[in-house]
C-alpha cells in the first residue's frame, strides 16, 4: 500500500519568525498515519529544517549546476541544507514564471541526479476542463515531465493533480472528479513504464483541500494525498488536517 503523503505549499507567505513559530508548534503533531511536509519559500527553508518529522520541501528549483541565472536556485544549494524535496511546475509557475513541460522535465532530470525528489504538478485550466480536455492535458504535462526519468526512480516522484480551476477559489473537485483524473494519470504512468511502476508512484491531488474533507478524498482508490495551500498555513487547520487521519 502506498503511504499517504500531505504536503502544505505556503506559497508566497510566511516570514522566517512565523515559519520557525508554526514549525515549533505543528512538527511534534505529526503522527506515522501519513508522510506529512509543508513547502516554503527559499528563505524560510533553513527555519523549517529545525522540524524533526515534517518533510520540507522547497517550490522550485533550477535545472542547471550553477550560473548566470538571476534569481534562481540550484540543487546543490538545497542539498546543503538538507532539503531533498521539491515542488515543481506548480501551475503558478507556469502562469506566472515562464515554467514549460521542456523546463519541468529538466528539472525532473537534474532533481533526481541531485537526490531530491520532486512533487510534479500537473492540471488543467477551467477552460480546458470546460471544454472536456482534462485528460488531453494531465497526460501531455505527465508524459513530458517524465522523458528520460528512468523507471526505478519513479518511485521517488509524487504526482499532483491540481485543476487550476479548483487553485484557492474554494470550488475543489468532487472526490469523484479527482478519483478519475488522478485514476487515469496512473494509467498514464502505466504506459510509459509498467503497472508495477505505476502501482508505487503516489498520486496527490491539490485545489481547496480543507481538513473536513481530508480523510473522505484519502478513501479513493488512486488518491495518495494532497498539497494543499490555503488550509496548510494556519497552525490550527494544518493539526486539524493530522487529526482528521488519527
Ligand atoms: P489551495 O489549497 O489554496 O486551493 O491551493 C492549492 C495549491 O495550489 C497547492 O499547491
Amino acid at each position: 500500500a502506498r503511504k499517504p503523503i500531505i504536503v502544505g505549499n505556503w506559497k508566497m507567505n510566511k516570514t522566517i519568525a512565523e515559519t520557525k513559530e508554526f514549525v515549533a508548534a505543528v512538527d511534534p503533531k505529526v503522527t506515522d498515519k501519513a508522510d506529512w511536509g509543508i513547502a516554503t519559500p527559499y528563505l524560510d527553508l533553513q527555519a523549517a529544517k529545525a522540524a524533526k518529522n515534517l518533510i520540507v520541501a522547497a517550490e522550485d528549483m533550477h535545472f542547471k549546476d550553477s550560473g548566470a541565472y538571476t534569481g534562481a536556485v540550484s540543487a546543490a544549494m538545497l542539498k546543503e541544507i538538507n532539503v531533498e524535496w521539491t515542488i515543481l511546475g506548480h501551475s503558478e509557475r507556469r502562469q506566472y514564471f515562464g515554467e514549460t513541460d521542456e523546463t519541468v522535465n529538466l528539472k525532473m532530470i537534474q532533481a533526481i541526479n541531485n537526490g531530491i525528489n520532486p512533487i510534479v504538478c500537473v492540471g488543467e485550466s477551467l477552460e480546458q476542463y470546460e471544454a472536456n480536455e482534462t485528460k488531453d492535458v494531465v497526460k501531455t504535462q505527465v508524459v513530458a515531465a517524465y522523458k528520460d526519468i528512468a523507471k526505478e526512480d519513479v518511485e521517488k516522484t509524487v504526482i499532483a493533480y491540481e485543476p487550476i480551476w479548483a487553485i484557492g477559489t474554494g470550488k475543489t473537485a468532487t472526490n469523484e472528479i479527482a478519483q478519475d483524473v488522478c485514476g487515469y494519470i496512473r494509467t498514464v504512468v502505466a504506459d510509459l513504464y509498467d503497472q508495477e511502476t505505476a502501482d508505487k508512484v503516489r498520486i496527490q491531488y491539490g485545489g481547496s483541500v480543507k481538513p473536513a474533507g481530508l480523510a473522505a478524498l484519502l478513501e479513493q482508490p488512486d488518491i495518495d494525498g494532497a498539497l494543499v495551500g490555503g488550509a496548510s498555513l494556519q497552525v490550527e487547520s494544518y493539526i486539524a488536517m493530522i487529526e482528521a487521519l488519527n
